[in-house]
């Protein structure tokens, strides 16, 4: 009998297991997969670690958003490297701009380029540093044209926030916002992949008493008497608590909850029906070495100035993140690079019901054609990338689902629409009061949204102990 049962060790899972194991709650994380961290862990080949979700981090320095939180969490003593001072770069249609850390030194380095554009920007410095609830029901892309009168501008803006799902007509300010601002606060990088990060995470709920277990994928959950009372995983094995907590895609939490009765129709309903943000395309690249010297800012390359239309169509690649890997040996070979860009569920649904490493040579050429158009747009910025790639390794929507099990291979859970923030933003709870939700899907994704997710899904815990 565990206090807490936590399903998923996405990084909410775990940070969650922190948070109460350090309570002193007994707590138990159950993982389905072979390996933990969900989008937070990271692969070997060749001898190099690749990361699969995690590339920077914002606002990490003493006051700022997610510093005390990863204060509280231990995660502080990581290897974290700020950034350069220009942390993000933005190709448009052959035009450089950079983003810099602080908010004065981000619209004054911006008004350099856009000077007809100055008041624009620090109003729209103020607007990021004031975001409240209230933003949810407002579209990022209306704000935006209202602020900005110069279109490139607005682009170049935006062009960073790939992370999310740039979505004209349902992006939320909110949303937008916190994908933008705490990276301006300050950035940083692991040196290290993340599995840094989640051995961490794990070894701090293990020292407080905890247990996280692996291959331990929940089936189904039993409802006695109005509450959850048991887990039971795929081996049979069943796991009795007084609170669980769900780090998993709530559509797939619905499926476990076939046969509990209180669980209503609506929020079956609500959940299942709720629309999910697109896949990421990803490319990872061992370079040469010495082909190239390690460079700490990300690289976003875009052909034409709309990068807000990428989601809607199925386009070929528009846009393209450069994200190059910390050195761990301290000097400044680069050794490994990933090219980013956001795909829809639809291209690759042909191969939807093959396993993976079984997908053919239809998918294998989708997969070598994007290679193709995300090295091209690269080169924008790395002439003659191709000369200097080693190893390649790709990941789609569909390694996505097959990996993590999130639907539809969405990179960052279900989407929200400024349209029907009642809908689409989701609380803690759930009909049964010892069921609590957590991760990327309810409010923000992201380390900064769902570690803000996790310290309020455990406040809630907490506070009925409390009682
Ligand atoms: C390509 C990409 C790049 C990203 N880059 C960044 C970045 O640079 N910075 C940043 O801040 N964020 C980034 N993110 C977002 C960030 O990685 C995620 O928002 C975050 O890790 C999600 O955590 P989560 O707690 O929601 O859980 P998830 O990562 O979704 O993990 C859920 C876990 O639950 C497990 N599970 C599923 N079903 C079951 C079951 N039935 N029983 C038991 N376990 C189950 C899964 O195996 C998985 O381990 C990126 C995401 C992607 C996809």
């Amino acid at each position: 009998m565990h206090d807490v049962l936590i399903i998923g060790s996405g990084l909410g899972g775990l940070e969650c297991g922190v948070l109460l194991a350090r309570q002193g709650l007994r707590t138990l994380v159950l993982e389905g997969s072979h390996q933990l961290g969900g989008c937070m862990q990271s692969f070997r080949r060749g001898g190099l670690h690749y990361d699969t979700g995690l590339h920077y981090v914002g606002g990490l320095a003493p006051g700022q958003a997610m510093h005390k939180a990863f204060e509280q969490l231990g995660l502080l003593t990581l290897p974290w490297q700020q950034m350069d001072e220009d942390f993000d770069h933005v190709i448009i249609a052959g035009r450089h701009f950079a983003f810099h850390q602080g908010y004065e030194a981000f619209a004054e380095g911006l008004a350099k380029d856009f000077p007809h554009q100055r008041e624009a920007l620090q109003s729209y410095v103020h607007r990021l540093q004031n975001i409240t609830d209230a933003d949810m029901d407002v579209c990022a892309y209306d704000y935006l044209h209202q602020v900005f009168s110069d279109e490139l501008l607005l682009n170049v803006v935006s062009a960073a926030a790939m992370k999310t799902e740039l979505r004209r007509e349902s992006l939320p300010l909110f949303n937008f916002a916190h994908t933008c601002s705490s990276y301006i606060e300050s950035s940083w990088r692991l040196r290290g992949d993340g599995n840094l990060l989640v051995n961490k995470l794990v070894s701090i709920i293990r020292e407080a008493g905890g247990e996280v277990r692996t291959n331990s994928k929940v089936l189904r959950l039993t409802e006695t008497d109005g509450r959850i009372t048991k887990a039971t995983c795929a081996d049979g094995t069943s796991y009795e608590a007084g609170y669980f907590i769900s780090d998993i895609h709530p559509a797939v939490l619905c499926q476990l909850l076939e046969d509990c009765p209180s669980v209503r129709k609506a929020f079956r309903r609500r959940m299942m029906a709720a629309e999910n943000t697109c896949g990421m395309f990803t490319v990872q690249l061992s370079i040469k070495p010495g082909a190239l010297r390690y460079f700490a800012h990300n690289v976003f390359v875009y052909d034409k100035p709309n990068v807000w239309t990428m989601a809607e169509k199925n386009d070929p690649v528009k846009g393209v993140m450069i994200s190059a890997r910390a050195p761990e040996d301290g000097t400044d070979t680069l050794l490994q690079i990933d090219l980013l860009t956001p795909m829809l569920w639809d291209e690759c649904k042909a191969w939807e019901d093959t396993k993976v490493g079984c997908r053919g040579n239809g998918y294998k050429e989708l997969c070598k054609k994007k290679v193709e158009q995300c090295i091209t747009l690269a080169e924008q910025y790395i002439p003659g990338l191709h000369n200097m790639v080693e190893q390649c390794y790709t990941s789609t929507p569909l390694t996505y689902r097959d990996y993590l099990g999130s639907p539809k291979g969405s990179a960052f859970g279900m989407r929200k629409d400024c349209r029907t923030p009642m809908l689409s933003f989701h609380s803690v709870g759930t009909p049964l009061p010892n069921l609590l939700l957590t991760g990327q899907n309810l409010i923000l994704p992201g380390i900064e949204g769902v570690t803000m997710t996790a310290f309020e899904t455990c406040r809630k815990i907490t506070q009925d102990y409390a009682r």
